[in-house]
């Protein structure tokens, strides 16, 4: 199915007042509201509320005040309400278009996406949607994030794009409903006529269209065995991850919130390995209380019961920002005020989040841990601070978990380097991959042109894991990886092989990774692993996997 933009006629003039048009864009905008607030529950129902947010920020901008005011001051010079409201969304749009920075520019589809539905209401068209009758797959330009939602999630087989990125909405929403999807095709795709077959092969980026009965029949087999093993995995998803030579590693969730929660528990979580707190500070206008904090973490707590949950204090900054903490604009926010550096300097700010964490304790293993640790003086404040909260917690007889294991994140090469010296200060350690990488290679994580240089398989970077974790194992520590590359499918047989004790990872790919830790003997995975600290690159690292991988 083809999906083809149709072009519209804006009207520009109008008889009616300002005052009428005025009205007819509220009613307009307020339809959209509507309109996006379900599509908003639809996603957060077959996604999750990370998907569900790309909605959040299309309702603010239906209440951007530059844009309405924009739009409004063309409305009192005499313009239709149409084209008083598309002019100042493209106006917004071309300004974001014309970033250098690669998210932001993506976000001008946003813009332009909910433009578009308050235009429909306008000229009282349907909202566009593809009527897919049969199963298909979606062939487009590209897909604004509202066209992907409208659609009926079932009946659709792949994505196939002629534009868009590795960051753009079809990529995430394809990613979190499990659908193949190949994106930057060119232009040229959009010329497919509909009822050709195509073949869509979403972990190559392969697209074969009108494939000879060979090609089809080769493809038909790769995905009945790729079928096969993802239901195999997800009907061993609740057995643990053991290898044939009877080495067990805990597989953990990386989770946000309740609901990521209860998707851990479903795909076999035998734990929480990273809670990232700073979902509950994010889409906010102000601070959380400190009954905020603790209604999140106890709500989350109970879910896992007696299960582990590693609660990671927040991690501000960079590329998450939060407009009531005043963060200022930095060159370089990746090397800036973030994370534990801001806990440290504010803190009235982290106590609230100690102080929650404690009195949500009681009756789990809660373990907590500090994002973005550099030098050992940090880590020092850091437990000084969640020492004091203890205090002020038992001094309102309020009851504590006996004990909390308290670790801290390797993210930062020079607590990599240090970790020996780390070791002898923590209960464990848990590396964190994405930012470990674009700090070893230098090579901002958000910026596409830089990504070839920030794989986390580079050998440069399985060193510091390797050291990290011979560091730990010295001192009786455990440690865990939870950044994206524990849930790569190439990385696992390494990581296991380096010594790794827990991989902590998206819900999803529980059931997959298990699975390759059963395929995988210990012996043979050390082997890989001290073969790939050997070599010179990440290309070559992953051609080493692929070269021994069991049958
Ligand atoms: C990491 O850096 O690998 C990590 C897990 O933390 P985040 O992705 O939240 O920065
Ligand atoms: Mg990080």
């Amino acid at each position: 199915m083809v999906w083809r933009d149709i072009a519209v006629a804006i009207p520009r003039a109008t008889n009616r007042s300002p005052a009428a048009e005025s009205q007819r864009l509220a009613a307009a905008r307020q339809a959209a509201y509507e309109q996006i607030s379900q599509l908003k529950a639809s996603v957060s129902a077959t996604a999750s509320l990370a998907e569900a947010a790309i909605f959040d920020a299309h309702l603010m901008f239906l209440d951007d005040a530059a844009l309405l005011e924009k739009a409004q001051a063309a409305i009192d010079a005499g313009t239709a309400a149409e084209a008083g409201w598309m002019d100042g969304i493209e106006f917004f749009a071309a300004q974001l278009a014309r970033l250098p920075d690669p998210i932001l520019q993506a976000r001008a589809a946003d813009v332009r996406d909910v433009g578009r539905r308050v235009l429909d209401q306008l000229l009282g068209r349907p909202a566009a949607s593809l009527d897919l009758r049969a199963p298909s797959v979606v062939v487009a330009r590209d897909l604004a994030p509202s066209q992907i939602a409208s659609l009926p999630v079932t009946r659709v087989l792949a994505f196939c794009t002629a534009e868009g990125g590795p960051t753009s909405h079809t990529a995430i929403l394809a990613k979190a409903w499990g659908k193949p999807a190949v994106v930057a095709l060119g232009k040229a795709v959009l010329e497919i006529t509909e009822a050709v077959q195509l073949l869509v092969d979403g972990s190559r980026g392969e697209v074969v269209i009108d494939p000879d009965e060979e090609t089809a029949q080769a493809f038909a087999l790769r995905r009945q065995q790729s079928e096969q093993l993802a239901a195999s995995a997800l009907a061993a998803a609740l057995e643990p991850a053991v290898t044939p030579d009877r080495r067990r590693i805990e597989i953990a969730a990386n989770i946000g919130s309740v609901e990521d929660a209860a998707r851990a528990l479903e795909y076999g979580a035998e734990g929480v390995g990273l809670l990232r707190t700073e979902f509950l500070y994010l889409d906010r206008q102000s601070a959380p209380t400190e009954e905020d904090h603790l209604a999140a973490y106890k709500a989350i707590l109970e879910m896992m019961g007696t299960r582990p949950v590693i609660a990671r204090t927040q991690d501000i900054g960079g590329d998450k920002t939060v407009p009531y903490l005043d963060l200022p604009k930095e060159a370089n926010p990746f090397l800036g005020w973030r994370a534990i550096r801001i806990s440290l300097d504010r803190p009235e700010v982290f106590a609230i989040q100690l102080r929650a964490l404690w009195r949500a304790s009681p009756g789990h293993d809660l373990r907590i841990m500090f994002p973005m640790i550099a030098t050992p003086d940090e880590l020092r404040a850091a437990k000084a601070a969640l020492d004091r909260a203890r205090r002020d917690v038992a001094a309102s007889n309020q009851p504590l978990a006996a004990r909390v294991q308290v670790g801290m994140m390797v993210e930062v090469p020079s607590a990599a380097v240090l970790a020996d010296q780390f070791a002898r200060e923590v209960d464990f350690f848990s590396i964190g991959t994405n930012d470990l990488t674009q700090y070893t290679l230098a090579a901002d994580r958000t910026n596409e042109r830089v990504v070839t240089l920030s794989d986390a398989c580079h050998p440069a970077v399985l060193r510091l894991i390797h050291q990290v974790v011979e560091s730990g194992h010295r001192e009786g520590r455990w440690v865990g990886v939870c950044g994206e590359l524990a849930a790569d499918a190439d990385a696992v047989p390494l990581l296991l092989g380096l010594g790794a004790d827990e991989l902590s990872m998206a819900p999803q790919r529980i059931p997959a990774v298990k699975a390759i830790v059963r395929q995988w003997s210990y012996t043979r995975a050390q082997q890989l692993a001290h073969q790939a600290l050997a070599v010179s690159s990440a290309a070559a690292v992953r051609a080493l996997v692929h070269e021994t991988t069991p049958a």
